[in-house]
């Protein structure tokens, strides 16, 4: 499903984010990305988006070779995979509801569609009855539930996630962590980078740690250390 093959990326600065870096993630796999900051985690989620393109290597994302991808493609993959960051990201002048139907608006969605759907990940996500809320009188766990709500809307093979517990306190984390597994059981593939040691060593999953932009363990059900 993500197939990275000698995947080297080097900023204009001359900057080797990421060095000759070999991986395959698997359809429905739940992975951790972790390392100091600098490794290399924002590269290789910002590779994966298509905000940058590798200096060598073969990117593979669904089947698509993303180093080939048309830019004029660039914002019909983007559609296909969900996006969680760590600040939300949410249109602040909507409530909760229309953030959703926003993006569901944006996917060529028809009202219709949209009413029946957008209660639905409300429901998902565990916000039914917040749809009115406007995103500031939200707290910062259900602010990052409608941002993920809104990145499932369009019910996304793989979900990546920037440090979206960056922001949030251990209880509140915890909560969206069940959350992001329950998506992840449904089938969902999920990336997240992450700086939580408590979240990595509880959830027993497969970690990948980068170091200097190199992979320095991939474990199937790994710990932080
Ligand atoms: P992480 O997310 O693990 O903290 P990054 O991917 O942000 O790591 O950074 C990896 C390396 O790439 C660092 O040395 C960083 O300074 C460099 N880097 C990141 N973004 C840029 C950029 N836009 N221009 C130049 N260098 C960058």
């Amino acid at each position: 499903m993500v197939s990275l093959k000698n995947i080297t990326m080097r900023y204009p600065t001359g900057n080797v984010a990421l060095k000759d870096v070999s991986l395959d993630i698997k359809k429905g796999e739940f992975v951790f990305l972790i390392g100091p900051s600098g490794a290399g985690k924002s590269t290789l989620i910002r590779l994966l988006t298509k905000e940058i393109n590798p200096t060598a290597g073969v990117l593979t994302v669904n089947g698509k070779n993303l180093t080939k991808l048309h830019k004029r493609r660039i914002p019909k993959y983007r559609r296909q995979i969900g996006i969680v960051f760590q600040d939300y990201k949410l249109l602040e002048k909507l409530n909760a509801y229309d953030n959703i139907a926003f993006a569901l608006d944006v996917l060529g969605k028809k009202g219709r569609y949209i009413r029946r759907h957008v209660p639905l990940l409300l429901n998902l996500v565990g916000l039914a009855g917040k749809g009115k809320q406007m995103p500031l009188q939200l707290s910062g766990g259900e602010q990052q539930r409608v941002s993920i709500a809104r990145a499932v809307a369009g019910n996304p093979d793989i979900l990546i996630c920037d440090e979206p517990t960056g922001n949030l306190d251990p209880e509140t984390s915890w909560g969206l962590m069940d959350l992001l597994e329950k998506l992840n059981t449904y089938g969902t593939t999920i990336i997240m980078a992450t700086h939580s040691r408590d979240i990595v060593d509880v959830m027993k999953k497969r970690v990948i740690e980068l170091e200097d932009g190199v992979v320095i363990r991939d474990e199937v059900h790994g710990g932080y250390r």
